[in-house]
């Protein structure tokens, strides 16, 4: 396998990649939350398979929904057609949405179900006779996936700029993270600059945008960036009243992550349009959704002869068997009790994290839920980083792999994303191999 994937494979990544997985593993099994590789060596799954995977590998009930699935049919288009999965799984989406959210796009992955959100609310506002509401804002290293929309509105520079002339360019407003906040010092000086330089860019801008995208709470692939307690509530508020859609991006934060089913419902948000994926079949498929209100879907209504249909569809749009495995994962979520039993999980892991904050070498330490960056510093009293040569990040998670977790960096951030599934004595295994993993390294 190993030589077949070298000669026949372009991995995502794959230059930098040697940093990172030197060498390559070849993954053949799992069980729990753990995978195995081609020579039986096992490891933690700490970044939940690219922080898809919620209640581990080969669960039985996922494993039965697709099986059964698979008795009576795989696939079938949407595109006229309906299937009973598609059907019922939108309806639970709904169910479980914040308020308002009452209609269902299905796509592949989150990168789709951004552009379908993006191109929904541009044709939303050209249908609503107000064209001039063309243009995006977002926030500065948002990440909104790689295909051509998702990267316009993303802002980490790595993977925008050479890009930039086949992208459109929207707004861009701070990123809101306290530990590198430029705009203000002193927290209680705050008065949370970055909310408010929204509110300017609308006051002279509203008339031309269409809307403003967002990964609520964390901003995931630019290091794990979390917003002050507020921020989100507070920009909600700042898009109502300048009349600009509000896209939230909940394909990272959705389905348990933050310790709440999705991350809007910390501060009450409800969005016009939010985007979800990776957890949503339990991190078993691919599939995604992107979901509207019915002030947004009944835009797109019309006769035949008014040509107002919403011009997108994918050929594997709410496949059977994807959506099979999403009822099942709701069901574990309803059964098994799985936000009730991540409290004592996610106090278990800050406890854990209190320790690791104190090492010399770790300047910020961020957790929302399960979702957890650890920042490396070189020198953390004085924030001065590690050089880019050093790949401190992925030379961290390297030695994790060696004791057994797999985990990957971003940059010089150690990023730890178990999968909800895992115990409050995994959790503190996977810690402690991160704990020494950073000593070993950095002292
Ligand atoms: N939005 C966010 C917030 C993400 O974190 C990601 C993926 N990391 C995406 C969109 C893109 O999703 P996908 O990789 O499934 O296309």
């Amino acid at each position: 396998t190993e030589q077949k994937d070298k000669q026949y494979v372009w991995h995502p990544f794959t230059q930098m990649q040697e940093w990172v997985a030197r060498p390559q593993k070849v993954i053949a099994a799992a069980a729990g939350i753990k995978l195995i590789d081609t020579d039986g060596n096992e490891y933690y799954d700490g970044v939940s398979s690219l922080w898809v995977n919620l209640h581990g590998h080969r669960k039985a009930a996922i494993d039965q929904a697709i099986i059964d699935q698979l008795g009576k049919v795989a696939h079938t288009t949407m595109l006229g057609l309906a299937n009973i999965p598609a059907a019922e799984l939108a309806k639970q989406l709904v169910d479980i949405a914040p308020a308002g959210l009452s209609k269902v796009f299905y796509s592949d992955d989150g990168s789709t179900a951004v552009e379908v959100a993006l191109k929904m609310a541009f044709q939303y506002w050209q249908q609503q006779g107000k064209p001039g509401k063309q243009k995006f804002i977002a926030l500065q290293q948002a990440y909104h996936g790689d295909t051509v929309g998702a990267v316009s509105v993303g802002g980490i520079d790595l993977f925008h700029r050479i890009f930039k002339p086949l992208l459109f360019t929207p707004a861009h407003i701070p990123t809101p993270s306290c530990y590198h906040c430029q705009l203000a010092t002193d927290p209680l000086t705050c008065k949370m600059q970055c909310a408010t330089r929204l509110e300017q860019v609308l006051a002279e801008h509203h008339e031309e945008i269409a809307g403003l995208i967002v990964e609520p709470l964390v901003q995931a692939a630019a290091g794990m960036l979390m917003s002050p307690p507020g921020y989100l509530a507070k920009i909600r508020e700042i898009s109502r009243k300048y009349n600009v859609l509000f896209i939230a991006d909940e394909v990272a934060t959705g389905f348990g992550r933050t310790g709440k089913m999705f991350a809007c419902e910390h501060e009450g948000v409800t969005p016009d349009l939010m985007v979800l994926s990776k957890g949503i079949t339990g991190g078993y498929m691919p599939l995604a959704a992107t979901l509207a209100t019915d002030e947004i879907y009944n835009a797109f209504l019309g006769d035949y002869s008014d040509k107002k249909t919403f011009y997108h569809g994918h050929s594997y749009t709410g496949n059977p068997l994807a959506c099979a495995a999403a009822l099942a994962n709701l069901k574990i979520f309803r059964e098994e009790g799985v936000l009730e039993g991540l409290v004592p999980k996610i106090a278990t892991t800050a406890a854990k994290l209190q320790k690791i904050a104190s090492l010399d070498h770790v300047g910020d330490v961020r957790q929302c839920g399960l979702i957890i960056g650890i920042e490396l510093m070189r020198d953390k009293n004085n924030k001065v980083s590690y050089s880019w040569e050093q790949a401190i990040g992925a030379s961290v998670c390297l030695q994790a792999r060696r004791h057994g977790l797999l985990i990957r960096p971003i940059g010089d951030v150690v990023v730890f994303m178990p999968p909800l599934a895992s115990s409050a004595d995994e959790l503190e295994q996977m810690l402690t191999i991160i704990e020494s993993s950073i000593r070993e390294i950095t002292e």
